[in-house]
């Protein structure tokens, strides 16, 4: 988004000023970077990163560069361009060790988690409007269609041969489960997504009792051979305590691989904060972050790990049912840094 784009321009124009001080075998110092280090503190706040994401990355940046000289070849600018891009990649969950460059890796930094020998079963949760049931078609669609066995991808082939070995697919049989009953206009989106993208729902109406539901779907993915259970629960305007007792009763019942939160990019470090309450509350597994294709400011994207301790597992991009990537720290710091 521009907004993306505008915390990119802050960045590069704090971190430049850096290039005016220091040249090549010059010894960087706190006060040469100071100035500069201000700039880029400033510019992660105006893109709403969580103050002490923003303090860990700007310490990391001074770890990694204080007395150190700038490299020959490369500028100072440069340097801490790489430095930033680093912190970044550590900070959203991906590794800055086996980062060969600021280019896009293959690997998303996490992926789920799936069992062997009964169906795999995630649950979805998230506050109204965030974009839960959409992600639930989406995810849906991505199993069925796009999950890759990156566990088969020779690491250390270079990225245009892992490209070019077209990667094995996990195309999975997935079920989707409504267990929203408060709203039944939530669950006819679910039945009208699953029927577009060919995937089965299982729903029982707004009678029934979601605990009871999660069960019954479980059965029947066991019966008929599904192999992936997405459980849609219910969303409500704000945290509140109905809210986790349930989420809690279908854990306990449903027993998930993982409990995905779906918060919305545009609320900025809301997201990172709404991800560490929830998973303080109910214990979760990851994040999907929904609305990037927005005029989101990045703040989430940067701020969801550092502040829940929980990893940002695949971004939507779009109202679509194909508008779904897994998430790629590595991608999202070069895009923040341009
Ligand atoms: P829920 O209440 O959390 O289940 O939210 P919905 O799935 O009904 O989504 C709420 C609104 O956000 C809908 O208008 C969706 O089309 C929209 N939406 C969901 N995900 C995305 C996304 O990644 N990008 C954009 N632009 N819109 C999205």
């Amino acid at each position: 988004g521009t907004q993306l784009n505008m915390m990119f321009d802050q960045l590069t124009e704090a971190i430049s000023s850096i290039a005016k001080q220091l040249g090549p075998k010059q010894k960087i110092t706190e006060a040469s970077v100071k100035p500069a280090l201000r700039g880029v503190r400033r510019a992660l706040l105006d893109a709403d990163v969580n103050v002490n994401v923003a303090d860990t990355l700007i310490d990391g940046v001074k770890s990694r560069s204080l007395g150190k000289e700038v490299m020959e070849g490369v500028t100072a600018e440069q340097q801490f361009i790489k430095a930033m891009y680093d912190e970044l990649l550590d900070m959203m969950g991906g590794d800055s060790a086996t980062a060969k460059s600021t280019q896009q890796t293959y690997k998303p930094a996490a992926t789920l988690a799936f069992t062997k020998d009964k169906p795999t079963v995630v649950l979805l949760a998230g506050l109204q409007g965030a974009g839960k049931t959409t992600a639930a078609g989406k995810l849906a669609l991505y199993l069925k269609e796009r999950e890759v066995d990156y566990d088969a991808v020779n690491p250390e082939d270079d990225q245009e041969t892992q490209l070019a070995s077209k990667l094995p697919k996990r195309q999975r049989k997935v079920l989707l489960v409504a267990a929203d009953v408060y709203r039944p206009a939530a669950i006819k989106q679910l039945e009208i997504l699953g029927e577009s993208i060919q995937v089965d729902v299982f729903s029982k109406g707004t009678d029934a009792n979601p605990v009871d539901i999660a069960r019954e779907a479980l059965q029947k993915a066991a019966n008929e051979g599904y192999d992936t259970v997405l459980v849609d629960t219910a969303g409500r305007q704000i945290i509140d305590k109905d809210l986790m007792t349930e989420l809690k009763r279908i854990k306990e019942t449903v027993k998930p691989d993982e409990t995905l939160l779906v918060v919305d990019a545009m609320t900025g470090q809301e997201a990172a904060s709404l991800t560490a309450a929830f998973d303080s509350a109910v214990g979760i597994t990851g994040a999907i972050l929904t609305k990037m294709d927005g005029d989101s400011r990045g703040g989430a994207a940067v701020s969801v790990r550092g502040v829940s301790g929980k990893p940002i597992k695949f971004v939507g991009t779009g109202e679509k049912t194909a508008d779904l990537e897994p998430f790629y720290p590595d991608r999202m710091a070069s895009r923040i840094l341009g």
